[in-house]
């Protein structure tokens, strides 16, 4: 895989009117010097979920899906337009493991760097701890694998790709 770039060096042409007077705008925005169209490469705002099972291990997610294949994840995704982030985990959760969402609280959020056909896409990763309907008869759907639990502290890093479920991860075992 080629390693992703920042979005400011892959964009060349101006989107609305194709013309290549697409100029750098500061450090994270290009304008078009023949149209006037401003483009501002903003944070997508994503929601994961720390959901413990009754011996207090974590569930992880095997990720079926380029980046990071096979790899482990927390539960959860991108925001959709005009989306709340509750209403954004309780859809990707049922998406994922094909259950209902009983009680969420907020926890934390770290940013994140997401290599994505090419380019790195900037995330606001927001956690909460989630209190699933049920714990029975979870099914992996959709974009994971495999549903497996894990003590806070005994997850192994390098399995866990993406520095801001890393943080979140550490910031759980301080509470613990
Ligand atoms: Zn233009």
């Amino acid at each position: 895989m080629t390693e992703a770039k920042h979005p400011n060096q892959v964009f060349k042409y101006c989107p609305s009117c194709g013309s290549t007077q697409l100029r750098q705008s500061g450090d994270r925005s290009k304008k078009c010097l023949h149209c006037g169209f401003h483009y501002f490469f903003n944070t997508s705002a994503a929601v994961a979920a720390i959901i413990f099972n009754e011996e207090g291990k974590i569930m992880l997610t095997r990720r079926a899906i380029e980046p990071h294949k096979g790899m482990l994840d927390f539960p959860g995704g991108f925001v959709d337009p005009m989306e709340s982030a509750e209403d954004s985990l309780t859809r990707e959760l049922k998406e994922e493991l094909g259950t209902g969402v009983k009680k969420m609280d907020y926890f934390c959020s770290f940013p994140n760097m997401y290599p994505f056909a090419g380019i790195q896409v900037f995330t606001l990763d927001m956690a909460f701890v989630v209190e699933l309907e049920s714990m029975t008869g979870l099914t992996p759907m959709d974009d994971i694998s495999a549903i497996e639990f894990y003590h806070p502290s005994e997850v192994n890093l390098d399995e866990l790709p993406a520095q801001s479920m890393k943080n979140i991860l550490k910031k759980l075992n301080e509470h613990s």
